[in-house]
């Protein structure tokens, strides 16, 4: 239960901000509550309004690797805003953060800046459909990538968590160019570029999904995807917006060797602040204007801060803290499997790096359909019980925990301590 003043912040919130939010599942609709209202993070904690204090797994939902306000990252940003918030014209951090992308991401010859990953994965399917002059993009359900009108079809994270089918607002006709698909069923793509022989401008996926839970690739999915793609004309783009630069730098295609034809990054890459991205193929992304003709463009687009605070981020990750979020996130699937089997609790936990799920159900969970059978109303339990332990967990069982290299061991053992009396609970 949300202290008092968060109760009355939300209260207001409602009268001015539909749900009272500025993000769907910010609202813990699922959870069967009031959210607390944050007003600090230092680290792997976040402080509520109510001055009650959180290991936070959410990490501005899987933008902070390193933790919320880390020196580093502060001292880039009070500079960058000291030199102007804003240019709207073309600054040297930009260019820096384009080169180190280009050399985390070896598929990415080319990358340009965008505010927010629903930017990122609009412009690269509006690209994809340009370079390959056809109109259908395959999805798998269950994937979250932005709230794009063709992108809102069988999507996953706030989507699923509220039960939404699709969304009304999208006409039918832009529905109906998007082909839905089973996540890690090979065959499904197979047969749909079968069926619309000719017309699949791209196929886009979470390389790890995390907005339907996380669910991990099975061997060959991926390289499938790239390899159908490329056989018939079609461009793969990966959406790389949670999963680049934390399950590896060069995000899930360095972790399972693929090079998709496009990429979109967010969350990490800005550092915790409005930045986002999309590159791939030179061929391809010079199509995009003023080289090309595609059109795509933004006011605050490479914000000079967002791009301080990117940089700043991606300067600290350095293989030994690679490492260290593996050691923490594997620390966290044992503490959390050992706390299943001494409550005799059902449940699987899934995890690639520092991402990681229960689920409320029996055995893997491989797609949506099988993520939709998880038991919601023991994960509100759960995660209730977390929240009064002092353990801010995100808010629906379609969403993935982030760990960040600020948590220490004594976080994760607390953790799973408070997860143990949850389950208990
Ligand atoms: N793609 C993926 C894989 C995401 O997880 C998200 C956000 N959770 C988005 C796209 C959309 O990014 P944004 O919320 O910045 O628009």
């Amino acid at each position: 239960m949300a202290g008092p003043k968060s109760r009355k912040l939300f209260a207001r919130a409602r009268k001015v901000i539909p749900g009272g939010v500025n993000s769907p599942v910010r609202a813990f609709r699922a959870v069967g509550g009031t959210p607390p209202f944050l007003a600090s993070g230092k680290g792997a904690r976040v402080t509520d309004v109510d001055g009650r204090s959180y290991v936070d797994y959410v990490g501005s939902w899987g933008s902070l690797i390193v933790g919320h306000a880390h020196p580093a990252v502060l001292r880039a940003v009070r500079r960058a805003a000291a030199r102007g918030t804003s240019f709207g014209a073309p600054t040297e951090g930009e260019v820096v953060l384009a080169e180190r992308v280009c050399e985390a991401l070896p598929s990415v010859q080319k990358v340009r800046f965008v505010s927010s990953g629903t930017e990122a994965t609009m412009s690269a399917l509006r690209l994809a459909r340009a370079a390959t002059g056809r109109k259908l993009i395959l999805k798998f359900d269950g994937c979250y990538h932005g709230h794009a009108d063709t992108l809102l079809v069988g999507a996953g994270s706030g989507v699923a968590t509220l039960g939404i089918p699709g969304s009304p607002g999208v006409p039918e006709e832009f529905a109906r160019l998007t082909i839905q698909a089973p996540y890690n069923d090979v065959d499904a793509v197979e047969s749909a570029f079968r069926r619309h022989r000719g017309q699949i401008a791209c196929v886009i996926v979470e390389p790890v999904a995390g907005n339907m839970g996380c669910v991990p690739p099975e061997p060959g999915f991926l390289q499938a995807i790239v390899e159908l793609c490329r056989k018939h004309g079609a461009a793969s783009v990966f959406d790389e917006v949670m999963t680049g630069c934390r399950v590896a730098r060069g995000g899930a295609q360095e972790r399972y060797e693929l090079e998709p034809d496009l990429t979109c990054l967010g969350k990490v890459v800005g550092g915790g602040l409005p930045l986002a991205a999309y590159g791939g193929r030179g061929d391809i992304m010079r199509r995009v204007a003023p080289l090309g003709p595609v059109y795509q463009a933004g006011t605050l687009s490479g914000n000079p801060l967002a791009v301080s605070a990117g940089l700043a981020t991606l300067e600290h990750l350095t293989p030994p803290v690679y490492d260290l979020l593996e050691a923490l996130g594997a620390r966290l699937e044992a503490g959390l499997d050992r706390a299943l089997l001494e409550t005799e609790t059902v449940g699987t936990v899934q995890r690639v790096g520092s991402m990681l799920t229960l689920f409320f159900r029996p055995g893997r969970v491989r797609s949506y359909a099988d993520a939709g059978e998880s038991n919601r109303e023991r994960f509100a339990a759960f995660h209730a019980g977390l929240l009064s332990r002092g353990v801010y967990w995100p808010p629906s069982q379609f969403e993935a925990a982030f760990v960040s290299a600020a948590h220490t061991e004594a976080d994760i053992d607390a953790t799973i301590a408070a997860a143990k009396l949850a389950l208990a609970g």
